[in-house]
């Protein structure tokens, strides 16, 4: 049984988040985050954010400071002609 909840997140990217899901700690930076899944079935962290007593979610690459590690290193390719 699943517990799978639609939320948008501050920005307006849809996620999937299982309402079981327990918060975790992030091994980059050490803020409480839960992981989400994109609707391209890949898992994104994400923390929640406090605004006028409502909880937003917001995606953890947004404010952690170690983002880059969680990232593969991705290139941009430059065009060479
Ligand atoms: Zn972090």
């Amino acid at each position: 049984m699943t517990n799978q909840k639609g939320i948008t997140l501050i920005g307006g990217a849809q996620v999937l988040i299982n309402s079981d899901a327990p918060f975790i700690k992030c091994r980059g930076c050490g803020a409480m985050i839960k992981f989400a899944k994109t609707l391209t079935e890949s898992y994104l962290p994400i923390e929640p954010v406090d605004i006028d007593g409502i909880t937003f979610w917001q995606a953890h690459f947004a404010t952690c400071p170690q983002a880059g590690k969680f990232r593969k290193k991705i290139k941009r390719s430059e065009k060479t002609n």
